[in-house]
């Protein structure tokens, strides 16, 4: 008989909310179907209060000074790594991605940790002395106050690191709306911040669906909010968001292509098709789900990316498979459905993923790795993202073909090209409407001190996250102009300021 769920809650101000919920949301394993959790959702009313409560926080917070704030992100960063392998078990336990592959998130979250640490160096403003004659000029960045992050199901903990880390050493106090599909390794992570010293209610989770999201955007003590999911919602949470006067990035969905040349190693580029394809069972915004194929090579390299393909063992994450199930029973069918759709509009199915047999529970929501060729670009599975591990080839006749049609799609979140011709691979780089380019590199997200974010449709908003452009988004410039009082400076001077 399966276990009772486990009540899942709000950590507000490091505690367990100790409300009743007027709305719960069920909580899965989706490598056995069984319902573990039962996740309580925030109405706006507790949102608003807890932004309240926030906005006293951050006040002493964005005035302690930038060597505390820095020693609680190291410490937070030792406890961060100490714990990495139980994060990724919750990660797995609720996502279904292999255990090895969540640990690559915590990993990558980390980054972002150490790079934060870094947060009295990333905030020197500048100082130019004299720039009028015994007037000195300087910027100050300062905090936001209360800023909102909003993050999707695919990277439970990596992309609340992405934003949270950073918003904090820069003197800000969060509210945090993880996914309602797997939120316990975002309250394990904040458990985490509370015992590395962070004042309370400086990070404050909130679980809960779109009444949460709204209040949010709605709260005019909310400066500013992240947000990462789907591209409809993304835009949604921008107009919204701006509407109501904050400052807002909002990263949306993706269809990465991958464009293969005709000198490139076909072996180091199925390889790549394949771990980019259907790594975390195609459920990332950078996966790969489109290559673009030469057609002197492309006999080839379907052939070697089915040979690949077919080794892949799906199945429980936590035991050891190459690839897990998908989040839920619904995108399952939706990724089925896709399929059947491929197969009507006359692409060719050469590695079937229904038809796999899975190692894992009956109930699981599995779908293996699907490879079609031939794929049409007016073809769904060709248009739309499936976000699941459904791999379509494309054939051109030319470079410049490959790369219209990447310049064609409505999204620019990443792309890779495979090739030994560095001229060719400069091209692609200066002419690729894209804001994240491998270059033989199947998924390229940049490290943490460079910054995240596509173009087009996959990103609203002018900020990428983290790196550089995350300090920014989280922080406001104030530039002074400083005299001390001199008698050389006395008399009357209507006209407009001028360095003398
Ligand atoms: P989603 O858009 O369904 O949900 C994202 C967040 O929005 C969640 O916290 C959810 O609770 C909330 N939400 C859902 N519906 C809402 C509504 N109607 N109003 C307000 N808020 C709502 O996305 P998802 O399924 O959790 O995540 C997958 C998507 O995220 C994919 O499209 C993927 O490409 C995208 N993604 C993009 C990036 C990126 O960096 N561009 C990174 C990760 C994921």
């Amino acid at each position: 008989m399966s276990a009772q769920p486990t009540r899942i809650t709000h950590l507000i101000g490091h505690q367990p909310w100790p409300g009743v919920a007027e709305r719960t949301s069920p909580v899965f394993n989706p490598a056995t179907g069984e319902q573990t959790g039962v996740l309580d959702l925030a109405s706006a009313a507790l949102v608003d209060e807890v932004v309240d409560q926030a906005s006293v926080a951050a006040k002493l917070w964005g005035r302690t000074s930038l060597t505390r704030r820095a020693r609680v992100l190291f410490a937070f960063r030792e406890l961060l790594n100490q714990h990495k392998q139980e994060i990724a078990e919750l990660i797995t336990a609720e996502h279904g991605k292999v255990t090895s592959d969540a640990l690559g998130e915590v990993t990558r979250g980390l980054e972002v940790v150490e790079f934060a640490c870094g947060i009295p160096h990333l905030l020197k403003g500048g100082y130019s002395e004299n720039v009028s004659t015994k007037v000195d000029a300087y910027s100050i960045l300062q905090p936001l106050g209360v800023v909102g992050v909003i993050s999707p199901f695919n990277f439970p903990a990596m992309v609340p690191m992405w934003f949270v880390p950073i918003a904090i050493a820069c003197g800000n106090a969060v509210v945090l709306k993880p996914s309602e599909k797997d939120p316990s390794a975002v309250n394990a992570i904040a458990e985490l911040w509370a015992r590395a010293g962070l004042p309370h209610h400086v990070l404050n989770v909130v679980h809960g669906d779109k009444e949460a999201v709204d209040a949010l955007l709605d709260n005019p003590t909310v400066k500013a909010v992240s947000f990462v999911g789907s591209t409809p919602i993304a835009q949604y949470v921008y107009e919204r968001g701006t509407s109501a006067g904050k400052r807002v990035q909002a990263l949306g969905g993706a269809k990465n292509h991958m464009l293969v040349l005709g000198d490139a190693d076909l072996d180091l580029a199925a390889d790549a098709a394949v771990s980019a394809g259907y790594g975390s069972a195609g459920e990332r915004c950078m996966a790969i789900s489109v290559v673009v194929a030469l057609e002197g090579i492309a006999d080839d390299l379907v052939a070697k990316i089915a040979e690949r393909t077919r080794t892949l063992r799906t199945g429980d994450g936590s035991k050891g498979c190459d690839m897990g199930p998908v989040i839920t029973s619904q995108a399952r069918d939706r990724i089925a459905g896709y399929i059947d759709a491929g197969v009507g509009a006359g692409a060719s199915l050469v590695v079937d993923g229904r038809q796999d047999a899975f190692d894992g529970g009956p109930d699981g929501y599995f779908v293996g790795p699907t490879l079609f060729d031939h794929v049409g670009t007016d073809m769904s599975i060709y248009l739309d993202e499936i976000f699941g591990p459904v791999l379509s080839v494309v054939r051109v006749s030319s470079f410049d073909e490959g790369l219209a049609l990447i310049n064609a799609s409505p999204y620019g979140n990443g792309t890779a090209i495979f090739t030994n011709d560095g001229g060719a691979a400069r091209r692609f780089q200066t002419e690729v409407e894209v804001g994240m380019i491998g270059i033989n590199v199947p998924v390229p997200v940049p490290m943490a001190f460079y910054s995240f974010g596509g173009w087009k449709a996959s990103l609203f908003g002018d900020s990428h996250a983290h790196g550089i452009e995350g300090v920014h988004f989280f922080t406001r410039t104030k530039a002074v102009t400083q005299r001390w009082l001199d008698p050389s400076h006395g008399g009357l001077q209507l006209g407009f300021p001028q360095n003398t």
